[in-house]
This record gives structure tokens, sequence and C-alpha cells, in this order.
């Protein structure tokens, strides 16, 4: 499973965060953008610390989880290798005018299409629509010396229908109930199958394993075919489907099992075993070994992972992600976690719905070192595997947060103009600036180690008597909980901040996110419905309320423009208490009443006027709604024959790196 992050769409902080030793470079974060896309780069802060071996390991992980690339593309659609290759072949070697509008148009198709893994758009699935003409693309083709194109010269013509035709391959996913979902599906996991065939198939093969406890994922690793009537599985395997890329990965794996050190290494062994069978018993094993092991600093993943773009849920996507621990940031979870009693019991809820004993919840943190397949250039920023529902019962599952993608990602939302053009005063912008990322993290970090774990229910609740308010005011409470101890000074004491400044820039940015910039997420004429955004704007609009009279918090309007203002940090932590007090005791004795009666008041009605200016001020800013990621280079520095370091280097260039992958790591033929 993956965790997206919401707060990328729309980044509402900026930041850094002090406790990153290394300098940082310069460069910009963020390297390209076009269409609705935004590319950044990430840094891998604390790799030239790691031992030797651990970087070389990495190296050969990294090596294999690139080796995987041209599987997805044909995956998401059996043309996509000979559309990518013909473009790329077109966009080295034409010799024409480059700069007229429709080659920036051809230009911008393929770049999309590298960002998408195929034609067909990464988050909607639908296809793209070209800038071009078809004319245009056939005259700039013919240009080219026919040598150049190889044997995509026979495929030319597919090419072109596939990209020009609108009625064919409009949708790489369909999932509309009713439709046969394979047929109208583009991508490339059945061939001349039905949705029927296909049901049939792996309905049978469940009941011979009826009654198996731990039964395999059931076509997870393959195309489901049907050649003279006769169904038939083409495993994706070495001597299988996509053998020449599932070679290389094996290649590298074995590499890196020479360096691991137990019980990673007979896990990369296990998997090794998986890839050269096809075997998903072998898949199984390694999953098991993966999920037990908690103590190897490197860790990987590689495989047919995901089964989100099969519309029958079962073939899995090649993805690849290179990690290690991020010691600092497990630290910092694992210190409020052994601290939950302090925390319970100086709550600010009454004593009687403390918890008598409360155990916190420690949250994995990873750093990111390599990203290949469905995980690049669009990641995820947070992982939760294995998916075998039988393994996660059985020997539970790892779930991590990947630190230095939301890092990168904040980063590359500080130059957008964000702050600038929505954080009135300059104190305020610098706060955050320099503390914004600690204060998120660590507001996440007692949300949800602490902050839903915290209170008990008085004598005779069950729980659910708040119906369809539960969810926000359960929300409402863990993000009280850490606004209130942000600014405690047991934080201090604890050595998780530096001051109370960390908290003031928390605030600032919650109060303006909460009453002002999380509209730019609704669309105008609508109301708060999602329970984090409707508990955002409770907690900011009561408090605003109830802290009126001191003027804790102020409207200020400056050339026409709306800004929120906090004025005394330390009485809205006061209030922040205070509406704990109050959330909790609705929760723990179900007081359906008063729970409506506060989120029917503060948390859904949104003010039109304040929604129209948000909306306006935020589409002047341009920002784009999605963003990937550019990878980190790694290099071995050899002496006398031997590898003595690994270098990194941070490269900004996406083309360079999507055309550097094209010739390094595309070992697939083009069609499959
Ligand atoms: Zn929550």
């Amino acid at each position: 499973m993956r965790i997206f992050s919401v707060m990328c769409m729309i980044a509402a902080v900026a930041v850094s965060c002090g406790r990153r030793p290394e300098a940082e470079n310069e460069a910009p974060w963020i390297v390209d953008r076009f269409d609705d896309i935004k590319v950044i780069r990430y840094e891998v802060p604390g790799f030239e610390q790691l031992p030797l071996q651990e970087k070389e390991l990495i190296y050969y992980l990294s090596e294999a989880a690139k080796c995987g690339r041209d599987i997805l593309f044909d995956q998401n659609f059996k043309y996509n290798l000979p559309i990518r290759r013909t473009l790329e072949t077109i966009y080295e070697h034409y010799e024409g005018d480059r700069t007229v509008p429709e080659w920036a148009a051809l230009e911008k198709y393929l770049k999309k299409m590298w960002f998408a893994n195929g034609i067909h758009h990464h988050y909607s699935n639908d296809k793209f629509v070209p800038e071009f003409t078809e004319e245009y693309f056939r005259t700039v083709a013919s240009t080219i010396p026919d040598e150049r194109f190889g044997e995509l010269n026979g495929l030319f013509e597919e090419v072109c229908t596939a990209i020009f035709d609108p009625t064919l391959y409009k949708t790489k996913l369909n999932q509309a109930a009713g439709d046969d979902l394979i047929a109208t599906s583009s991508n490339n996991y059945y061939a001349g199958v039905t949705q029927a065939d296909a049901e049939r198939f792996y309905a049978d093969m469940a009941a011979a394993d009826a009654g198996n406890p731990e039964p395999v994922s059931y076509g997870l690793n393959s195309q489901l075919t049907k050649t003279d009537g006769r169904l038939q599985e083409r495993v994706w395997k070495i001597g299988g489907m996509y053998s020449q890329a599932i070679e290389k990965i094996v290649y590298w794996l074995k590499k890196a099992a020479a360096v691991a050190e137990e019980p990673q290494k007979t896990n990369i062994e296990a998997l090794i075993a998986y890839y050269e069978t096809g075997n998903l018993k072998e898949f199984d094993r390694y999953n098991i070994g993966w999920v037990k092991d908690t103590v190897s600093n490197v860790d990987f993943v590689n495989g047919f992972i995901e089964d989100y773009g099969d519309p029958m849920g079962r073939k899995a996507s090649w993805e690849a992600n290179v990690n290690f621990m991020d010691r600092e940031a497990c630290h910092r979870t694992e210190v409020i976690s052994e601290n939950a009693q302090w925390f319970e019991d100086h709550s600010p809820v009454a004593p009687e719905y403390r918890k008598k004993q409360v155990k916190g919840v420690s949250a994995k943190v990873i750093t990111v070192a390599m990203l290949g397949g469905d995980c690049y250039p669009a990641t995820p920023i947070g992982i939760n595997l294995p998916n075998a529902d039988w393994i996660r019962k059985e020997y539970g599952s790892k779930s991590v947060t990947i630190d230095n993608i939301t890092y990168a990602y904040d980063k590359a939302a500080h130059g957008n103009g964000f702050d600038e053009e929505f954080v009135l005063r300059a104190e305020d912008r610098a706060r955050m600036e320099k503390y914004g990322k600690l204060a998120d993290d660590l507001h996440t970090d007692l949300h949800e180690c602490l902050g839903h774990g915290s209170g008990q229910l008085a004598p005779g609740v069950k729980g659910g008597e708040l119906k369809s308010y539960g969810s926000t005011l359960e929300e409402a409470r863990a993000d009280l909980f850490g606004l209130y101890y942000l600014g405690d000074p047991k934080l201090e004491e604890l050595g998780l901040v530096p001051s109370f400044d960390v908290a003031k820039a928390g605030y600032a940015n919650y109060m303006m996110n909460g009453l002002m910039t999380q509209l730019a997420r609704i669309e105008p004429g609508k109301q708060v419905e999602e329970s984090h955004m409707r508990n955002r704007k409770l907690i900011a609009e009561w408090c605003y309320e109830h802290g009126a009279d001191d003027r804790v918090i102020e409207w200020v309007v400056q050339e026409g423009k709306r800004y929120v203002v906090v004025n005394d940090f330390e009485k809205l932590r006061a209030l922040f208490g205070e509406l704990l007090h109050e959330v909790q005791r609705i929760k723990s004795e179900g007081d359906y009443e008063a729970g409506k009666e506060l989120v029917e008041r503060y948390a859904v009605k949104v003010d039109p006027a304040v929604h129209k200016e948000v909306l306006e001020r935020y589409s002047a800013l341009g920002i784009e709604p999605y963003g990937g990621f550019v990878n980190p280079e790694y290099e071995l520095v050899e002496q006398d024959g031997r590898i003595v370091d690994v270098k990194i280097a941070y490269p900004a260039n996406y083309v360079g790196q999507m055309l550097g992958y094209a010739k390094e790591y595309s070992f697939l033929p083009n069609r499959n």
C-alpha cells in the first residue's frame, strides 16, 4: 500500500529544519516544470556518513532499481516503448527549427510521457492529447534518416495511430462498473482476454487451492493471454516475459547479496530465486524475511508490488525503492513514545478522561536513496508492505514515511511565492522558513504517535455515539493534542525543539491554513466536506472567536488582500487546551448534540468572499498540482582495483536523466 501526501498537492508550509548536518547545495529544488507537473530533486542526507559496505549495497540495489524501467512502460501500454523510442530518436536527431510552437508541444508531450511512464496521465489515467498535429509529427520524422530509427521503422504506423487516434486506447485503467474492464483498459496486463475470461481463469486457480491458509498472490507476476482459445500466463521471470530486463536486475541483486549481511543476504537471495523461477512461493518467502528484518539499516523494495494499475486488482506494476533509516527522525518518534504517559498525565482534559496506562506508537522514518519503476518520477511519501493479507496477519507489515521526499516537496513549495502571498509579517515567514518543517513533523508525530491513542471513555459510553461527526471530532482531538504539546516546555526539555519559536511557526501556519488557505482545495460554491479539512477549520474558527476579546488572532486587510495574523501565541496555546478539554469531554461522554453544534457551527460553512479571494490569489501563483523527482547519481570510486568509496551527485536535469536512462537502462525489445 502507498501513502500519498495531501500536503504536497497544495503545500502550505515552506521550510527547513535544523537537524540536517550537510550544507545544502545552491541548485534550485525544482528542476523542470511543464503542463500540470513540477519535477523536483531530492537530497540524501546522511549518505556520506554511511559505512562503505552500506554505500556499496545502496549502489548495487540502485542499479537494480533502474533496470526495470522499461517493464513498467510496457505494462502500462503495449506501444509505450516504440512511442517513447521514436520520440526520443526525433528529439535527439532533429535538425530542423526547434523554435516553433509545434516543436515545443512535441517536447512537452515527451516530457509528460517520461513522467507518466507512458502516454496516459499517471494520475487520471487518460491518454494525453498531443498539441501538435500528426502531419507535423510525420514531417519531422521524415527528416531523420531511417537508420536512426532501425527496427522502429516497422512500427511507425502503429505509433502514429496510438498517439493521434482519439478513439483508441482512451484510458489506461477503466473502473466504470458495467463495462468490460479489461477490454476497455489499455494497459498490457491482459492480451486478447475478456473480463469474464480472466475472472474464470483465476476463480479456477483459487478453487484448486481452496483451504490453503497461505495462498500465493495468483496472477501477480504475469500477463494473461488467449491464443487459439486457450488462456495462458506469460510469467515475468528469467526465461519468460521481460527476461532481458529481469536478467539485469538479478545481475545487480547478486552483487548486492555479496556485500549484504544476514538476514538481508538470505532475503536478497530469495528475491533472486523468485525472479529466476517466477514462483510466487519464493516471493512470499522473500516477503516474510523482509518484514521480519528490522535490523538492516539499508532496505529496499524491488519487484511486482502494487496492483492499482489492474482493474481486476491482480497484476502488479514493477517498482523499486532503495532507502536507509533516518536515525534522527526515528529517535524523535521514539522519544515521544517513551514519554507517552507524561503527556497523557499532563493533558488539559478532565482527569477522569485521561488514560491510566498509555502506550505510544513509534513511526519509522526513512531516507530514500533511489526511486525506480512505478515509484519514479512520481512517488508515494510512505509505504506499507507487504500486501499479502495472510503475511500481514501472521507476520505484520512495515510502515514507513519517507522524510527526504517530504522535505524536498516542502523546499520546492518554498520558492512558489505562497508564503509571500499569504503570510503578512516577515517575522512569521522567517520562523516558518526556519522551523516550519520541524513544527510540521512534530505535530504529525504527536498527532499519530499519541493524539489518537490518548484519552478514555466514560463508563457506559461505547464510541460511535458521535456518528457522522465522529471522524472530524476525532481528527480535531488528535490535532489539538499535537498543537497543545507543540508549545509545551517539555519538548525543549526532551531536546526535540530549540525554543517556543517552533510552536510559533506551526501555530501561525495552522491558523492561516484553517481560516483561509486550505479553501484553495474547495470548488467554488461547495462547503467543507473532508474530515481533516473540517477539523482544521473547526479549530481555527473556534480559536478565532474565543480569542476575539483579546485579539489573539486577527484578520488584517492590506492593499485589498486579507491576511491571518496571530498576535498572542501563548494565549492561542491556552485556547487549544480549552478546546481539547471540550472535544475530549464530547468524545468521552458521547455528547452527540454538543459535537454536532461544534462541527456545524465552525467546520463546514465557507465564507464565499474569502473563498473567492483565496482561489484567485492561489491560481495567480500558477502552482502545479503534481510533483515528481529526479534521482541522485552514484559513482563507485576505485583504487588499485578495490572499491574505496561511493560518490553521490545531484543532477538537476530532467531531460538529461531521462535520455540517460533510455540509453543505459533500456533492455527490452520494442514489443514484448
Ligand atoms: Zn489523524
